[in-house]
């Protein structure tokens, strides 16, 4: 990996022809501490977020020490950085072979489920193990968030008590609860309201849960999408857990993913064609864009040019460099209206399921990473140099006002 300043440092030295993620390990590192500075538990790292080495490497030396996995590949990936990291396999569906060398092999305790046949198979699988923490995966109401997590995974309401009970029979060791409000939630409130949820389905099982996991979803900020701020995602969770049923030594974990990686890479990518207000690139959908497709999120964006630009702003149209037609991101981008072949876009707050869900099809993909220390286009944690742009509203951030009050609990290890 190379290191410059800023991306038009790059741009000046040489001519890139593949894209480039553009990685900022500093800002990891401000996020980090954030949330370690800010959040009443402990971390485990969402790696589907963003699973480059570089960022398990700054995650770790910034005190980061325990990891949501959800796979063997992502297991062996966490491992061979950070020998001694803390694994929590969350993924509530998992292979059999997938069980046995997580617990065998690769010492991992910590098992999410949200069935009776996945204990049956989790218990099985590691030898009718005593010493296993078993977290059951709640379904909770997930409105607030851009990306609902609901309607694949959680136990509903209704069945979690015999489930909890069942859980809380099958170790010695920790029985927790955890829930997903949904990525990119913009509502602070659906937090604590998913712990009252949770709370009254302990209360209906008679069990006490000795982890309280209130999973990830909590945002970036993205044009369009100025979320409430995350102290205020913070203060409803210290609410919500000390209005819930459990025991003085419970357990507050969380899972984020997006929130400590969003803003810490982008992508630098090169104009191949302009024809009108459309830019043909070399990255798109099937590269780090999925969001920009899908969603239709109307990334932030750059033009790195050696030399002077129009000051009149056109919006774009971004199509990337497959043959496919779905490979199209409408924006819109606002970018100097002389924009044109040869040109270099950088197209900030990626860090998250951007470079994470590239593909190789149509023989693209193939991305050089360079690390740049320059500020991110747009920021949760006061990096930033200016507010991003106006754009059109994509969502209403409905801010709760909620009482900073809360206490500090025993951490067990
Ligand atoms: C994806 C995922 C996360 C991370 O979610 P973010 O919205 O990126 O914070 C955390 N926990 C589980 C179980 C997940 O599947």
């Amino acid at each position: 990996m190379g290191n410059y300043h800023t991306p038009l440092d790059l741009v000046r030295e040489r001519s890139v022809e593949r894209p480039v993620a553009l990685v900022r390990p500093g800002v990891v590192a401000v996020a980090a501490n954030w949330f370690q500075a800010q959040f009443k538990g402990d971390i485990f790292y969402a790696v589907k977020a963003n699973p480059s080495p570089w960022v398990i490497q700054t995650l770790w030396d910034n005190g980061v020490r325990a990891f949501d996995v959800a796979s063997i590949p992502e297991i062996e990936l966490v491992r061979s950085i950070a020998p001694d990291a803390r694994l929590a396999y969350m993924h509530p569906v998992k292979s059999r072979a997938a069980i046995r060398r997580a617990y065998h092999e690769f010492g991992v305790r910590t098992f999410a489920l949200d069935t009776h046949e996945e204990l049956a198979k989790i218990l099985k699988e590691t030898g009718e193990a005593r010493d296993l923490n078993l977290i059951v995966r709640m379904a909770v109401n997930t409105e607030g968030a851009q990306y609902t997590l609901g309607g694949k995974f959680g136990v509903s309401a209704e069945d979690a008590p015999a489930l909890l009970l069942a859980a809380r029979q099958a170790t010695e060791e920790l029985m927790g609860v955890s829930f997903h409000v949904g990525s990119q939630c913009m509502n602070p409130y659906a937090y604590k309201a998913a712990m009252a949820q949770v709370s009254r389905a302990l209360v209906r099982a008679g069990v006490f849960a000795d982890v309280v996991d209130v999973g990830g979803g909590f945002p970036s900020i993205y044009p369009g999408m100025q979320p409430p701020e995350l102290k205020l995602y913070m203060d409803a969770i210290h609410t919500g857990f000390e209005e819930m049923m459990v025991h003085e030594t419970t357990e507050l974990w969380c899972e984020p993913g997006r929130a400590l990686v969003a803003e810490a890479s982008s992508i630098l990518t090169k104009v191949e064609l302009r024809k009108g207000s459309s830019l043909y690139l070399n990255e798109g959908s099937y590269g780090s864009m999925f969001d920009a497709t899908h969603s239709k999120w109307p990334f932030p964006v750059k033009l790195v040019r050696d030399g002077a630009a129009s000051s009149d702003v056109t919006p774009f149209g971004f199509f990337g460099p497959t043959c496919d037609s779905i490979d199209h991101m409408p924006g819109p981008f606002f970018l100097p209206d002389d924009v044109d072949e040869g040109d270099y876009i950088e197209i900030g707050m990626l860090g998250a399921y951007g470079v994470a869900m590239a593909t190789r099809f149509n023989g693209f993909g193939d991305v050089e990473t360079v690390v740049v220390d320059d500020a991110p286009m747009a920021s949760l944690y006061g990096l930033a140099p200016e507010e991003p742009e106006a754009a059109p509203a994509v969502a209403e951030a409905k801010v709760v006002k909620l009482s900073s009050r809360s206490r500090r609990r025993r951490r067990r290890k």
